[in-house]
């Protein structure tokens, strides 16, 4: 019998909630047990934090140079969090589709709704903090950060959360292996649907 076999379409994956919600640790874990899943790399106008590197965590950019690139056209969605402009680089994620491998974009719920508007095959998981208590202490759990800041986080993840109704999947971080794991079989299940595949 000759062998069958099924091409795959590779499709973006958008997780966004709260900051202080364990976003980047989630992610980190699921690219760990995701293959063909690849993270994009957000532009952003905010200074770096603590141990973060240039070109790994985010490119950090002036101002004038992000609004120079979103005039050019170069994200796929931008959006001002916290008094800071955050893109997604176009030319990247177009790549690593074309590729064959899917895209995690780590982005605020406006950017996940301009990717939801413009790529209706994208897939939107929503990470949920556990509690509100718990989100405040992760959020003073970071050092580096001023008490006006937090503040003002604090504020933004109450928004935040209010977009979880618009997202295809709702994930619970109060155990961090767990959600990862429950965010990797999303991804595989998504990957194995019918409308990604063609024999
Ligand atoms: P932070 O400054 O804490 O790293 O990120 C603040 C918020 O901006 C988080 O909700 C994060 O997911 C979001 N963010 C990071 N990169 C992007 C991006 O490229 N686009 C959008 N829309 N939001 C982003």
């Amino acid at each position: 019998m000759p062998s069958i076999s099924v091409a795959r379409r590779s499709f973006l994956v958008v997780v966004s909630g709260p900051s202080g919600a364990g976003k980047s640790t989630v992610v980190d874990r699921v690219l760990k047990r995701s293959s063909r899943l690849v993270a994009s790399v957000s532009i952003t106008t905010r200074p770096p934090r603590g141990e973060e590197r240039d070109g790994v965590d985010y490119f950090f950019v002036a101002r004038d140079e992000f609004e120079r690139r979103r005039d050019a056209g170069a994200f796929l969605e931008w959006a001002e969090v916290h008094g800071n402009l955050y893109g997604t680089p176009a030319a990247f994620v177009s790549r690593t589709l074309d590729e064959g491998m899917s895209v995690i974009l780590e982005i605020d719920v406006q950017g996940g709704m301009l990717v939801r508007d413009r790529h209706p095959e994208a897939v939107l998981i929503f990470i949920m903090p556990p509690g509100l208590e718990a989100l405040r202490e992760r959020l003073r759990g970071r050092a580096t950060d001023e008490d006006e800041i937090i503040r003002r986080r604090l504020e933004g993840a109450a928004r935040e959360l209010s977009f979880y109704g618009r997202y295809d999947y709702i994930v619970v971080n109060d155990d961090i292996e767990r959600c990862a794991d429950d965010c990797a079989a999303i991804i595989r299940a998504e990957g194995l649907r019918r409308e990604r595949a063609s024999l």
